[in-house]
């Protein structure tokens, strides 16, 4: 039986985790569940898998929480709350599996934690990589720990990747990596038309269900941006090694093209349960409750390029990346601003890759070398994201 930490177990990626699990229940025990917001949906999932341990942000929340728990019979729960308890949860020894699901690059230190003490992380907070991915490989390396893609273009590529193959390291014979991306739901719009895209039609994405932050990531594509970084530092590859196709069916996760002509890709129905039981039960495999792919059904595999212009966001990704340091955390705090204000209605669609690349012209790239260097340099990033967006 292996013992899995979620850490926001209460978004889509944390219930379709526990989707899997239950469909497993005899191969996993849950030691802690987190949230952020939804305390409702949190109360649920603990009288259902009885935690050790569940992490609400503050004490007050605790306080509550712990009322509702006692009242119910999940009353074993120890309830904590606060970042420090998601970094004491990720390295608690009790803990074999830390599920990486927060949103955002609030993630990191939790998830550094989990690495440090050489945990299997299961890293769906992409976030995390890309704002210190140099240092996060290097904290999975020397303490022995284990990262595995949830990304389903990341798992993809892992899964096509030669058996012995470990995260971090450049395998033998790839030429490149070719990353699909759906389009999102504005693929067939022209660049003059995004002016006026709305929230909803943002959120409401063609094949995935998502947290809004990740849909409104598709819709600029800035989530394929955000992947970009993450396969350079998952698989050391630099950026020219690595395209990004348009497949709008969503059903090719990613492909890893050799240098004896073979292209290896992973196919299967666009739904998260996937790469979440690939990589809870690898080396092995298990259901995940996901239905077979029907090819006859799924007949037409298209591809095309992605535009630069309809989606500056992956242009902006690519810069960071080659400029290194900083420039990859200072481009996801000034996403994450933008893509608040935006689902906020303080600002157009269009106008979160103008920020981004607003903040990036004006702010100091200096090397990721130290965890300090990268959390400055994405809280210096957010203050110059909200001073641009407050001045118009
Ligand atoms: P979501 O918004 O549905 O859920 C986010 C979770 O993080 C919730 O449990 C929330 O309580 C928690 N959280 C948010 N802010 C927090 C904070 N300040 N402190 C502690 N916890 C906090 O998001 P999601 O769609 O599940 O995405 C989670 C991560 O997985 C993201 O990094 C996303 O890019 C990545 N991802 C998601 C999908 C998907 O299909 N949803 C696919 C690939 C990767
Ligand atoms: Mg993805």
């Amino acid at each position: 039986m292996k013992s899995v930490c979620l850490l926001g177990s209460t978004g889509s990626i944390g219930v379709s985790t526990l989707d899997v699990i239950r469909l497993n229940k005899n191969a996993y025990r849950v030691v802690a569940l987190t949230a952020n917001k939804n305390i409702g949906r949190l109360l649920e999932q603990c009288i259902e898998f009885k935690p050790t341990y569940a992490v609400v942000p503050d004490a007050e929340l605790a306080d509550a929480f712990r009322g509702k728990l006692e009242r119910s019979d999940a009353c074993e729960t120890q309830v904590l709350s606060g970042m420090d308890s998601l970094e004491f949860v990720a390295k608690h020894s009790m803990t074999d599996i830390v599920v990486a699901a927060i949103v955002g690059a609030v993630g990191l230190l939790s998830t550094l934690a989990g690495a440090k003490a050489g945990k299997t992380i299961l890293l769906a907070n992409k976030e995390s990589l890309v704002v210190s991915g140099d240092l996060l490989m290097s904290v999975v390396k020397q303490n022995g720990a284990t990262l595995l893609p949830l990304d389903s273009e990341h798992n993809a590529l892992f899964q096509c990747m030669p058996d012995a193959y470990k995260a971090g390291q450049r395998a033998e014979g790839v030429r490149k990596l070719i990353l699909t991306a759906s389009g999102g739901p504005f693929l067939n719009l022209n660049a003059s038309e995004l002016d006026n895209v709305t929230v909803e039609q943002a959120c409401a994405h063609p094949n995935w269900s998502m947290g809004h932050k990740i849909s409104v990531d598709s819709a600029t594509m800035m989530n394929k941006g955000l992947e970009l970084i993450e396969a350079s530092y998952l698989f050391d590859m630099p950026a020219e090694l690595i395209d990004v196709l348009i497949h709008p069916q969503s059903i090719v996760h990613s492909m890893i093209d050799y240098v004896d002509g073979s292209v290896l890709a992973q196919l299967g129905n666009p739904d998260m349960r996937t790469p979440i039981a690939h990589a809870l039960a690898w080396p092995k495999r298990h259901e995940s409750g996901v239905s077979a792919l029907d090819f006859l059904v799924n007949n037409q595999l298209t591809f095309e390029s992605a535009s630069y212009e309809k989606f500056p966001c992956l242009r902006l990704a690519y810069e960071a990346l080659d400029a290194k340091g900083t420039a990859p955390a200072i481009l996801n705090a000034a996403n994450e601003v933008a893509v608040e204000a935006f689902l906020a209605k303080e600002l157009a669609f269009t106008g979160i890759s103008t920020l981004i690349e607003q903040v990036l012209s004006i702010t100091t790239v200096s090397p990721a070398d130290s965890i300090e260097s990268v959390l400055s340099a994405d809280a210096e990033a957010r203050q110059v994201a909200k001073n641009c967006l407050e001045n118009g």
